[in-house]
């Protein structure tokens, strides 16, 4: 049994508030794969004074495992749903296995099972222990058995938590109409792909990015000024100083489903309520859930060199590089960029991530190598000569960039002095 004290969890409170769970026209019966139990410990069938409920509950796991997994493998090409790149991505995020993904169904005794592990405000469920597709079980009479078993308050539609590897949960999920079982998808997905730091402030801006691309409040307006300056919390406190009406709808939803209270922390801090209005819409190193874009997060943020980190750009298709290209991204990424790297290094990195339209048909190697040399304390006047002999239109443009120019003239100045430095300045034309 995992231990989940220590770690942070996100619970999405979508069966009461979000309107987008139906009851689900089971078409038939799902085909029972017997060679998928793997709880050895838990017969498949039921046989205590209660084994038809049990029973039912098994099938009806076995029918939540195939909804999930299917809907996973027909996601994989779906890029056309209103979660645009997201819901593909997370699909395939999930299938590449970067977070473990768990079908949750109600015991037949949830309620009293969950009293009887001391949650009597929650229900119990089981799958837990259990990556899909693979179908498991549960100790059908021995209520305080915790194998498999998660406790689950009635609300929650799903969760991410956090760990190595991380852990999403969809609760129900043959109960749930498709298209909001992909958007809460999409949503614990985001939770893994944005890296957040697990402060109530990196948890409050997880929830508004993971709201805002599951479309939850899109009906509200996201443009500039559209916030209802009467607002009010269930609890009547006034919802003032938001930008927008769809910001405000998410803090909204957070802070009356009581299930992310410390919204109302952070609303009662001066500094933290201004930090939490001025994110008018959501930022993030990661908004489509791309497993990619993740492998090119983990180079830079591992220390990885700047090879390494192109090497995994290089895998970005088109839809990445435009994401990358956003204003939801864009200034995030370089931020990160410049936190490892500086000088043409930085440029070479911006322009494998699209960040530098200039960047194409440069000789980078070249560039870093005159830029070592003006670097070095023994910078050496004949070896830079050839070097930069050998530049072209296209890398000579790159220097006359206005974060290049002021950088390799200072280099420069520092090097050579008199004839030297005027000739050094001229040949890499930094000298106008
Ligand atoms: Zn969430």
């Amino acid at each position: 049994m995992a231990e989940h004290a220590a770690q942070s969890t996100h619970a999405e409170n979508t069966r009461s508030n979000q309107g987008g769970v139906h009851a689900q026209d089971d078409k038939g019966q799902p085909a029972l794969d017997q060679s998928a139990e793997i709880n050895a410990s838990v017969t498949a069938t039921g046989s205590g004074p209660n084994a038809a409920a049990y029973n039912q509950a098994r099938e009806a796991h076995r029918r939540d495992v195939k909804r999930l997994d299917d809907t996973i493998a027909a996601g994989l090409n779906e890029h056309s749903t209103s979660y645009g790149e997201a819901w593909p991505n997370a699909a395939a995020w999930l299938r590449a296995g970067k977070t473990k993904l768990v079908a949750l169904t109600h015991t037949h005794d949830a309620a009293a099972r969950a009293k009887a592990l001391g949650k009597a405000d929650k229900l119990a469920m089981f799958g837990f222990d259990t990556a899909i597709p693979a179908d498991s079980g549960y100790a059908e009479t021995d209520l305080n058995d915790k194998t498999n078993i998660y406790c689950a308050k009635p609300t929650w539609g799903g969760f991410r938590m956090g760990g190595s590897p991380s852990v999403i949960a969809i609760i129900q999920a043959s109960t749930y109409d498709l298209n909001g079982l992909k958007g809460l998808i999409v949503h614990e997905v985001q939770h893994d792909a944005d890296h957040h730091p697990g402060s109530q402030m990196g948890s409050y801006q997880t929830e508004f990015r993971a709201y805002w691309i599951q479309q939850a409040m899109a009906h509200h307006k996201a443009t500039s000024g559209s916030a209802d300056p009467n607002l009010t919390t269930q609890d009547g406190t006034k919802l003032t100083g938001f930008d927008n009406r769809r910001q405000q709808a998410i803090f909204k939803h957070l802070w009356d489903c009581g299930s992310y209270d410390y919204v109302k922390d952070l609303w009662k801090d001066a500094a933290l309520r201004q930090q939490l209005l001025a994110q008018k819409t959501p930022t993030g190193t990661n908004m489509v859930n791309s497993p990619m874009i993740d492998d090119v997060f983990l180079a830079l943020n591992k220390g990885q060199s700047a090879d390494a980190v192109i090497a995994a750009a290089r895998k970005l298709t088109v839809e990445d590089l435009k994401a990358l290209g956003s204003s939801q991204m864009r200034g995030e990424w370089e931020a990160l960029i410049n936190k490892r790297f500086s000088g043409p290094t930085r440029m070479r990195v911006l322009g494998a991530l699209g960040m530098e339209p200039g960047a194409a048909g440069v000789q980078w190697g070249l560039i870093e190598q005159i830029y070592e040399q003006l670097q070095s304390s023994k910078a050496n006047e004949t070896k830079l000569n050839a070097l930069i002999g050998q530049l072209t239109q296209a890398d000579r443009a790159i220097l006359q960039r206005a974060e290049m120019k002021s950088e390799w003239k200072g280099l420069v100045e520092k090097r050579f002095e008199g004839a030297a430095r005027a000739q050094m300045l001229k040949a890499l034309g930094l000298d106008q």
